[in-house]
């Protein structure tokens, strides 16, 4: 990989890209960027461990949110070796809020990998590099042009803006063809300037200047030579992909307190909100159900149901079952016995929390409930997700809920059902 060479300086503005376009856009950008670039923490690091981690933080995310993240995070993990050996749970917990919690595993996944078979030392490499957990085209190229100051283009959203709008470019972004069209010409403009510079001054171009509404077209280094700007297209590119609508699901929580605690459950490894913390629930797909508080306390019988038969040991099922008088030597039957002899299947509930979040693809309406009462049946269900510190339930004093990974719908709701930090 042939490195740039500083010494070199920026070029000469006169040369020929090998696009056939003048360089004076590369040259221009940087020295626009040198101007008017914001002071960010990341900018003051050549270090590919800080740089990795500013870049995977801010993808999906703003600039202004990642800050205090990006400090808190290398305060608590400051080095490769640091992230490599922390607990997973600690890791999410730093992560809280961010969202998109598999960028936090993958990180930590590849921090671990860089330990075990670089030497703690991130590769300025581009394959073995982009072989690492979670390294994308996009990181991998953010990580070799601003730490390692080499000519391999990082192609963002924010880039693919600017481009496509600088170039004329009428196909939907999402287009193979497009992307490497704009990694082509970034790739030439690369070779006549600091790559760690010039990847940087599109981000922030698009960032600051050729911003998805009403561009400050007049204040932009490109304007000489923009397609959009010259043919006022600014309102037509980049042309977006057809979005598919978000699907709605309502999530039907439940609030279960006894003196042992809150019931919690944690998400499996795998898939949305991957390890995170919420309250045992039931996920339906609006429109998939009557929404009527008969069928939503259906809905929530099965879940108590399933926390019962799910989740419990033989052994807590037995010790709860005596403990309420059920003298069965067999406590699942105990447990039937009470479920069957509740003149009320439906244990009936209140309402005590409402919050919606937005992902990319899913609407998630969360309700939070409270069984009115904690009958019999329902205490020997609960007593049956006792399950030490290997399964998926706990039982979590209300002062410690914060000590856990939350989702951020999790995060408000619990904030506001305990008023605790959370
Ligand atoms: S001139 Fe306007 S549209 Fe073109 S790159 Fe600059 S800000 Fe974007």
């Amino acid at each position: 990989m042939e490195l740039y060479n500083v010494e070199k300086g920026t070029g000469d503005m006169q040369s020929q890209c090998s696009t056939g376009m003048s360089c004076a856009e590369p040259n221009t950008l940087v020295a626009w960027y040198k101007q008017y670039r914001r002071a960010l923490p990341w900018r003051k690091t050549k270090d590919p461990y800080r740089i990795l981690v500013s870049e995977t933080m801010l993808q999906q995310t703003r600039v202004e949110t990642v800050i205090p993240y990006y400090r808190a995070f290398l305060e608590r993990f400051p080095s490769v070796f640091a992230l490599a050996k922390a607990n997973e749970a600690d890791v999410l917990k730093m992560w809280q809020g961010l969202g998109y919690y598999s960028r936090a595993r993958n990180l930590q996944r590849l921090a671990q990998e860089v330990v075990d078979r670089h030497e703690g030392r991130i590769p300025n490499d581009e394959s073995r590099l982009c072989e690492l957990p979670g390294v994308g085209e996009y990181t991998c190229g953010a990580v070799m042009s601003i730490a390692f100051d080499a000519p391999v283009p990082a192609v963002d959203g924010n880039v693919l803006r600017v481009m496509t709008r600088y170039l004329g470019i009428h196909l939907p972004i999402d287009k193979s063809s497009v992307r490497r069209q704009v990694r082509d010409v970034v790739a030439a403009w690369l070779q006549h300037v600091s790559p760690a510079l010039l990847t940087q001054a599109l981000m922030e171009l698009g960032a600051l200047v050729c911003v998805p509404r009403n561009p400050k077209c007049t204040d932009c280094p490109l304007r000489e030579g923009c397609v959009a700007k010259r043919d006022s297209l600014t309102d037509v590119l980049p042309v977006k992909p057809k979005k598919k609508p978000r699907k709605l699901v309502d999530v039907f929580a439940l609030w279960l307190e006894t003196e042992q605690g809150v019931l919690v459950k944690q998400r499996p490894n795998e898939g949305l909100l991957a390890g995170l913390w919420q309250l045992p629930a039931a996920e339906r797909d609006t429109g998939e159900y009557e929404d009527s508080s008969a069928e939503i306390g259906r809905i929530l019988d099965i879940l108590m149901k399933e926390l019962t038969y799910g989740s419990g040991t033989f052994e807590a099922v037995a010790e709860q079952a005596a403990s309420y008088g059920a003298s069965h030597s067999d406590p699942i039957g105990a447990q039937n016995e009470l479920w069957d002899a509740d003149a009320t299947p439906q244990l009936g509930e209140v309402m005590i929390g409402e919050e919606r979040h937005i992902f990319s693809h899913i609407e998630w309406r969360v309700r939070v409930y409270r069984p009115i009462s904690m009958n019999k049946a329902c205490r020997i269900a609960l007593a049956s997700c006792i399950m030490g510190d290997t399964g998926p339930y706990r039982w979590v004093p209300r002062d410690e809920l914060g000590k856990l990974a939350w989702p951020r719908v999790y995060e408000k709701l619990l904030s506001s059902l305990t008023g605790l930090p959370i």
